[in-house]
C-alpha cells in the first residue's frame, strides 16, 4: 500500500539510512515507567518503554491519545508533575542517566542538552513579554558569564536559522501569526544547540501548508545542529514524511519499532497493520477505517498482550501472557506472540 505521505517523503534521508553500530546512540532509554497516582490506584501510563536514538536520527512515537507517547516525552526532560511520577528506568544522555542527576544539574541540561518543544507550544509563550526577552530569559539561565550583546546576537543567529527577521525580537505573541510562534518555539529550542530536541505535535494548531514549512524548518535546523530529533505525534502522514524509524505505542507500552519505510510496507504487530491500514491512499476510495474496540484501561488493563481484546490474530495465550519486545530481524523490534516463538 502507498500512501500519499509516502509518496512526497525526502528520498534523501533514507537513501543511507542511520548506521546501527551502538556506539552512535545519543540517547538509551531503559525500562521507563511513569505512573499516575491516583484515588483508585496507579494509573500505569509507561510501562517499561526501552528504546534508543542514534546521532543525527528522526525518531517518529506514535500511538493514539492515551498510549504514552507524551508521557514518555515529558519523563525524558524529567518534566512530569505530580501526581505523575517517574517509578523507574533509565535515560542515558551520552552515557549520562539523567534520571540520577540533579534538580540544579537536570535544569542545567534542560536547553543545553535536550530540548522539548512542547504539545502547543506556540500558546506557552508569555503574551505580556516580547519574544526578545523570552528568548533573553532562557539564555540568561543557562549562560550567566555571557555578555547582553553576544546573547542577542545569538538570539538573533537562532531566528534566523528558523526563518524570521531579529526584529520578531520586538514583536509581542499576539502580533505574530501561528506559523511564526511556533518558529519562536523552535528557536528557544536550538538556542543552547541542543543534542536531542523533542517535538511534541509540533504542529498539530497549524494548516497543512504552514504545518509543511514548520516541519521543514525543524528538519533545517536538525541538520544544522546535527542533533537528533524524536517527534510525538499521531499523524502517521506527517511521520512518513519527516522520519527515519517509528516507535508505534500502545497502552503505555512500545510495541513495534523500525525503520518507517518497512513499518508503512510491512507493518508486523497487528495494531500497527490497523494503524497503516486506517489510513487513506491515493487509489482508495473506501470509507475510512477505524480500529474497532476501545483503548485499554491504563488503571484495570487487560492481562496478556494489551491489545488482545481488539486484536483480530489474538490466540488464546494471548490474554494471558504480556509479549516482550524483541529484535526478530534487524532493526525491526516487535512485542507480539505472532513472532516471538512462545507460541505453544
Ligand atoms: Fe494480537 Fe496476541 Fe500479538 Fe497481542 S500478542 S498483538 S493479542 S497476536
Amino acid at each position: 500500500m502507498v500512501t500519499e505521505a509516502q509518496t512526497i517523503r525526502s528520498e534523501s534521508r533514507s537513501a543511507t539510512g542511520p548506521d546501527r553500530t551502538f556506539a552512535n546512540r545519543v540517547l538509551d532509554v531503559r525500562d521507563l515507567r511513569v505512573s499516575y497516582q491516583t484515588p483508585r490506584g496507579p494509573v500505569r501510563a509507561v510501562n517499561g518503554v526501552s528504546f534508543f536514538l542514534r546521532a543525527g536520527e528522526r525518531l517518529g512515537l506514535v500511538g493514539e491519545s492515551g498510549s504514552g507517547k507524551t508521557t514518555t516525552a515529558l519523563s525524558l526532560m524529567r518534566l512530569i508533575q505530580p501526581p505523575a511520577v517517574i517509578e523507574g528506568g533509565q535515560v542515558l544522555l551520552d552515557g549520562k542517566d539523567l534520571l540520577s542527576l540533579s534538580e540544579e544539574e537536570m535544569r542545567r541540561a534542560r536547553f543545553a542538552e535536550i530540548a522539548l518543544i512542547p504539545q502547543g507550544a506556540m500558546n506557552s509563550l508569555n503574551p505580556m513579554m516580547k519574544v526578545g526577552e523570552q528568548l533573553r530569559d532562557t539564555m540568561r539561565a543557562h549562560l550567566d558569564g555571557e555578555s547582553g550583546a553576544r546573547r542577542d546576537l545569538r538570539i538573533q543567529e537562532s531566528l534566523e536559522s528558523v526563518g524570521l527577521r531579529p526584529d520578531v525580537m520586538q514583536a509581542y505573541p499576539h502580533e505574530l501569526s501561528g506559523g511564526m510562534k511556533q518558529r519562536v518555539c523552535i528557536a528557544m529550542g536550538i538556542l543552547l544547540s541542543p543534542k536531542v530536541i523533542i517535538a511534541d505535535e509540533p504542529t498539530s494548531a497549524l494548516d497543512v501548508v504552514v504545518q509543511r514549512q514548520v516541519m521543514e524548518t525543524l528538519g533545517r535546523v536538525q541538520n544544522d545542529l546535527g542533533a537528533s530529533i524524536i517527534l510525538v505525534g499521531h499523524d502517521m502522514g506527517l511521520m512518513a514524511q519527516f522520519v527515519d524509524r517509528v516507535g508505534v505505542m500502545y497502552g503505555g507500552k512500545l510495541v513495534e519499532v523500525g525503520p518507517v519505510r518497512d513499518i508503512f510496507k510491512d507493518p508486523l504487530h497487528p495494531y500497527t497493520q490497523l494503524l497503516i491500514g486506517s489510513l487513506p491512499t491515493l487509489q482508495s476510495k473506501e470509507m475510512f477505517k477505524g480500529i474497532p474496540g476501545l483503548t485499554p484501561s491504563l488503571l484495570t488493563p487487560p492481562p496478556g498482550c494489551m491489545f488482545h481484546p481488539r486484536c483480530p490474530k489474538a490466540m488464546a495465550h494471548c490474554s494471558v501472557a504480556i509479549p516482550p519486545l524483541e529484535e526478530i530481524k534487524p532493526d525491526r523490534w516487535v512485542a507480539c506472540h505472532l513472532y516471538n516463538g512462545s507460541q505453544p
